[in-house]
């Protein structure tokens, strides 16, 4: 979801650097879709795969046991909250200081001589004001996104890949910034009292636009995608599908295993180009029976329209995130206007004490947007359950995602009130296992049709 929103919020597969420029999204967005209207299998902490998990299928009649997380986890668990909060901090900090110094007035002067009409000075300020964030995040982007990750033996990215990730992803934020940084702007200049309530209006649309090309236009510049390559699972698969209602089309594989060995699986994309996608390295660990019941939670997503869920609270939050902005940027701006180099909020030179605000605002909305994030994902894993009428394969492939993630199963209250946008593994694999068949029960009988009821419409979209 939005950096607000749930999926979008720490749900998301990226490096942690690109979830604290959620504030990017809020308001200028490409990027931040990217990260945020996606609801997936699992928080995306990346990590090690410890080889185990033989002999689960073996006790096929109890209980699947929740594993105790190894040191190194538990290490790469504390390791991972001090950087969330120190980056909540720093992302509030170093717009604080790129406003207050002066430095992004400078910056605006810069882009007026260039641009000489506002509409160019306001999209060049973006392009200069995300170039020098880089720059500036660069080192620490890099102990984050590369070493720290290699360390705990989670990444397969080269330093190529990895940089040229990062300048990717500046590249869409520029150019997302640049295309549509003028509409709040604008709507700053001509409407200063309304103009909060008239971007959110704006924004939603123009999120579900994005959200449509997203996964057709972006998310392809960063991975392979493409039909699945086991086309025995792949029969099984569609089946299941398309007892949901869902068409085979819809189902695509990406090669993530060139960035990671995390395993995961989403949804994206709406109206037409709404799909799912399983990781490579998920289909490569786990067997055909926990793939299926992975898909049957992504499935419980596609069926409940939780992208676009995620994109209605995500305008709400959005709404309320301008809000404070305008109530609180003004005064300050009146305040402080000989520091900050310009005496309106609608000064596009005003961009760093808008981000610092959102940043600020996100840290009380960012909780909602998880609490209902968490709902969503339990009931998409209620869906697995109903769909595949298999907990037990549910819960083993839980077991393997702590142990390839490096996850801890069960994260302290703070943790979940915060950041977790996905009930704990443990608590996850719990439910799975209230829900085991008895040993004196009947085999069940799939149901014909889980979900909606849906006749295949056309010819599936081509892959
Ligand atoms: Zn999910």
């Amino acid at each position: 979801m939005l950096p607000t929103l749930r999926s979008v919020l720490a749900n998301s597969s990226d490096p942690p650097r690109l979830a604290g420029r959620w504030s990017l999204v809020l308001i200028f967005a490409l990027s931040l879709l990217l990260v945020a209207a996606t609801t997936c299998l699992a928080s995306a902490q990346e990590g090690e795969s410890s080889r185990s998990a033989p002999a689960l299928r073996d006790a096929e009649k109890g209980p699947v046991a929740v594993p105790a997380p190894s040191d190194r986890a538990m290490a790469f668990y504390r390791g991972n909250n001090a950087i969330w909060a120190f980056n909540r901090a720093w992302f509030i900090a170093l717009p604080g200081i790129l406003a207050f110094s002066g430095a992004s007035a400078r910056l605006r002067t810069l882009a007026r001589r260039i641009g000489r009409n506002r509409f160019l000075t306001i999209g060049i300020h973006i392009v200069l004001y995300l170039a020098v964030v880089f720059v500036i995040d660069l080192p620490l982007s890099y102990y984050e996104g590369f070493v720290r990750l290699h360390h705990y033996g989670q990444s397969n990215q080269s330093l190529a890949k990895w940089f040229t990730d990062a300048l990717l992803n500046l590249a869409v934020e520029a150019t997302g910034g640049f295309a549509f940084a003028w509409v709040p702007y604008t709507l700053m200049a001509r409407a200063p009292r309304t103009w909060w309530l008239l971007t959110t209006l704006l924004y939603v649309p123009f999120l579900f636009v994005t959200m449509l090309v997203m996964p057709v236009w972006v998310a392809p510049l960063y991975n392979r995608f493409g039909p699945m390559k086991d086309k025995a699972l792949e029969r099984q698969i569609l089946a299941l599908a398309e007892r949901a209602g869902i068409e085979g089309g819809r189902v695509f594989e990406v090669e993530k295993s060139v960035d990671t060995k995390a395993m995961n699986a989403y949804v994206t994309g709406v109206f037409g180009t709404q799909r799912i996608v399983l990781w490579d390295t998920l289909i490569a660990r786990l067997d055909e029976r926990e793939v299926l019941a992975v898909m049957g939670h992504e499935m419980g997503h596609y069926v409940h329209g939780d992208v676009v869920r995620s994109i209605l609270l995500g305008s709400v939050i959005v709404l309320a995130g301008l809000f404070v902005v305008d109530r609180a940027g003004r005064p300050l701006v009146a305040r402080f206007s000989n520091r900050l180099g310009f005496d309106r909020l609608s000064d596009v030179a005003s961009v760093p004490l808008v981000l610092m605000l959102i940043n600020i605002a996100s840290l009380f909305l960012g909780p909602v947007v998880l609490a209902y994030s968490r709902y969503q994902e339990h009931q998409a894993d209620v869906y697995s359950v109903e769909v595949t009428h298999d907990p037990h394969a549910a819960a083993s492939a839980f077991v393997k995602m702590q142990q390839e993630n490096l996850s801890n199963p069960r994260p302290g209250p703070i943790y979940r009130f915060f950041r977790a946008s996905h009930p704990s593994i443990g608590e996850r694999i719990d439910y799975f296992n209230s829900h085991l068949p008895r040993l004196d029960e009947p085999p069940v009988r799939r149901p014909e049709d889980p979900g909606r009821t849906r006749a295949s419409i056309g010819s599936p979209e081509p892959r």
